[in-house]
């Protein structure tokens, strides 16, 4: 059985320097939690920080490779130290390295499957202790479309598959303890991911937007805000009864 929701609300945010991490951060503070921004460099997270602060909550930036074992322990530590016990975490870094099967390396797959997924496990590892003896937690994982399939990234659509399973798996063996996890997945958002995609096809940003949007049936592309809209579903106190769910937020039934 759960606990009462704790007093105070503290959210880890991974990858939340820019794009939908940095929506994310700011959404979740609107909502009453502080803010931890793990990044590779916490000074890239300093915009992110600000408009937590002004929107009233303490915010603290820490430098984090979320694939590195030892980084992740030591992260995780310090937000315990400085802001208390984390009650939400969201795992939103991520990045990209697309080739075909045939031109991808080890490297290439080795990247994309550390950064997407078993920075996944290693937080949720990390996390899950406190949540467990708070007898309260949600876990958010961003996942993709591209868990269903996309030309040139078996890497990343294996990764983002794989948070699936993870996190469904996390839900049977925390839900006990009040904890939830659950996968937010997104289509198509514009941030710096999806203009990198957009320079390495030779695209600018509104040609790729034009052909993504022969999918999507709302008839716009997505914003960081959309995302951070379903995460916060998943973290209110509220949501105690849904767990082990993904939502695809993709302005349409298909990808
Ligand atoms: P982005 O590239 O704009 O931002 C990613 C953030 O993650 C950056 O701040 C980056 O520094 C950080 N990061 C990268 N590697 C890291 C590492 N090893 N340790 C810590 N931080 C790291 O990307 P985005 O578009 O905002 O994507 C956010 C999440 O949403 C990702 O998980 C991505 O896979 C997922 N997603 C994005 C889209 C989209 O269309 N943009 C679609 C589906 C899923």
């Amino acid at each position: 059985m759960s606990g009462q929701p704790p007093q105070q609300r503290i959210a880890i945010v991974t990858g939340a320097a820019r794009g939908i991490g940095a929506a994310i951060a700011l959404r979740l503070a609107q909502d009453g939690h502080a803010i931890a921004l793990l990044d590779l460099r916490a000074a890239d997270c300093a915009e992110t920080a600000g408009l937590v602060e002004q929107a009233g909550r303490r915010a603290l930036a820490v430098d984090c490779d979320v694939s590195d074992e030892e980084m992740v322990k030591a992260a995780i530590d310090e937000v315990a130290s400085r802001l208390g016990p984390p009650t939400v975490l969201v795992n939103n870094a991520g990045v990209l390295k697309d080739r075909t099967l045939s031109n991808m390396t080890l490297d290439d797959w080795n990247l994309v499957v550390d950064v997407n997924l078993k920075s996944v496990f290693l937080t949720c590892r990390a996390v899950a202790p406190l949540m467990r003896e708070a007898r309260w937690g949600r876990i958010v994982n961003l996942s993709s479309i591209a868990a269903l399939g996309v030309f040139g990234e078996t890497n990343y659509s294996a990764a983002k598959a794989g948070v699936q399973g993870l996190t469904k798996t996390l839900a049977i063996e925390l839900g006990a303890y009040g904890v939830t996890a659950n996968v937010v997945a997104p289509g198509f958002v514009v941030t710096e991911m999806t203009r990198g995609v957009a320079a390495s096809a030779g695209m600018t940003m509104d040609e790729l937007s034009q052909l993504m949007l022969r999918d999507i049936v709302v008839g716009r592309t997505g914003e960081p805000d959309d995302i951070a809209q379903a995460v916060a579903f998943f973290a209110d106190p509220r949501s105690s009864f849904v767990t082990g769910q993904v939502l695809y937020v993709a302005g349409g039934p298909r990808t």
